[in-house]
């Protein structure tokens, strides 16, 4: 059995790893469906996360977490490259569904984090991955030197706008007010940037295009503007996220333990949810700050809190 099976291996996840390792875990595994990192490692720059900032050119997420996992594994988590169907819990231990086989664990991190949200527009999964994306990072590079629109008015949108004017002619930033979600420096940032449109109270209704991809998008106004088409062959969508929540997602539909209505897991300042021995940590957590630093802090305690746990109850 394990001493703790950590769900998802982004900063929380990592970190979890990390504490409950060095504070002497032994049996502590990481179910990862992709390579560690998290979402972070779609981003172009970070420049919040202290201790290691760079100017120019600016630290990308990936080069962030790249150290991450070395680090975590050298006290002993161990990685599993899988995906995690459901937790579910039986007597006093838990169960960990793996698709064909499980696991028990004493303890379980839930670290699955969150993902980003489709507008709804019409299109819009008809040309995903084919001229509508939601990674700046990842797809910016095939609009060298032609025109794209981001759509949305947060950070992810904003800072995502400044990384593809680097690459692209020109970005259009479509955005359904006309005050912004982001943090100010990054509006003012954006203002500055020649190569950066707004196109405000606005949104977008229809992606349209052919069988080689997107060619365009028709867009419609809150105020008394006339519709009209913006012909771009990209179109980065940066509209919030959801919370990764399915793996407490329990076979009659409820939840193992307490969500809110939006299904962000409920948690105390130990990060320990309704359930004894179950935490989570991270953006899927209720109030959510959802920066690095704190997905990490979460990470931190509650590695430390399945270790009390299982002391306390002397599971070891
Ligand atoms: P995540 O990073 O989302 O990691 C969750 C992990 O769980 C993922 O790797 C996923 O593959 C895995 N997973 C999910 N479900 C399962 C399952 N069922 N089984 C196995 N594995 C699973 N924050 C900042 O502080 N500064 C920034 O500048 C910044 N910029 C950002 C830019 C972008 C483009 C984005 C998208 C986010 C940015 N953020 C930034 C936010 C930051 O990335 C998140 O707050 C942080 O990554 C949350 O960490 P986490 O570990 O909770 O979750
Ligand atoms: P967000 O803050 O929720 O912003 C989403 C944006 O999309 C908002 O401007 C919203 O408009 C718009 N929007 C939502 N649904 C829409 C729809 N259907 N059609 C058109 N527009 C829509 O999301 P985010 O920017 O991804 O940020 C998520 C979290 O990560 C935030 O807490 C953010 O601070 C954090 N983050 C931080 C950094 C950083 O610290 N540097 C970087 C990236 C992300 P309204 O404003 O009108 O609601």
């Amino acid at each position: 059995m394990l001493d703790c099976a950590i769900i998802g291996g982004g900063p929380a996840g990592l970190t979890a790893g990390l504490y409950a390792t060095r504070g002497g875990l032994k049996e502590v595994v990481m179910y990862e469906m992709g390579l560690p990192g998290g979402q972070i490692t779609q981003s172009s720059e970070i420049e919040n996360y202290p201790g290691v900032f760079r100017e120019e050119p600016p630290l990308t997420g990936m080069e962030l977490m790249e150290p991450w996992p070395a680090q975590c594994m050298h006290f002993g988590l161990k990685h599993e490259m899988k995906e995690v169907q459901r937790v579910r819990k039986e007597g006093d231990h838990f169960t960990v569904e793996l698709g064909t086989e499980s696991v028990e664990a004493k303890t379980v991190i839930v670290c699955t984090g969150s993902t980003p949200k489709r507008a709804g527009f019409k299109g819009e999964e008809e040309f995903f991955g084919r001229g509508v994306s939601t990674c700046a990072t990842c797809d910016g590079f095939f609009y060298k030197d032609k025109e794209v629109a981001v759509l949305g008015g947060g950070d992810t949108a904003l800072e995502e706008a400044l990384y593809l004017a680097n690459i692209c002619s020109k970005v259009y930033v479509i955005h359904r007010r006309d005050s912004f979600r982001a943090a100010p420096p990054t509006v003012e940032r954006v203002k500055r940037n020649e190569k950066i449109e707004f196109i405000l109270n606005a949104t977008v209704e229809e992606a349209f295009g052919d069988a080689t991809g997107l060619q365009g998008v028709k867009i419609a106004f809150t105020d008394s503007r006339e519709p009209m088409e913006l012909k771009v062959p990209g179109l980065f969508v940066f509209v919030g996220n959801n919370v990764n929540n399915k793996v407490l997602q329990q076979e009659d539909g409820s939840f193992l333990c307490e969500v809110n209505e939006q299904g962000q897991v409920v948690v105390d300042l130990n990060m320990r949810t309704s359930l004894p021995g179950l935490f989570a940590a991270g953006d899927l957590r209720i109030e959510a700050p959802k920066q690095v630093v704190c997905a990490a802090g979460d990470g931190a305690i509650a590695g430390m809190q399945a270790l009390h746990y299982i002391q306390e109850h002397e599971l070891i």
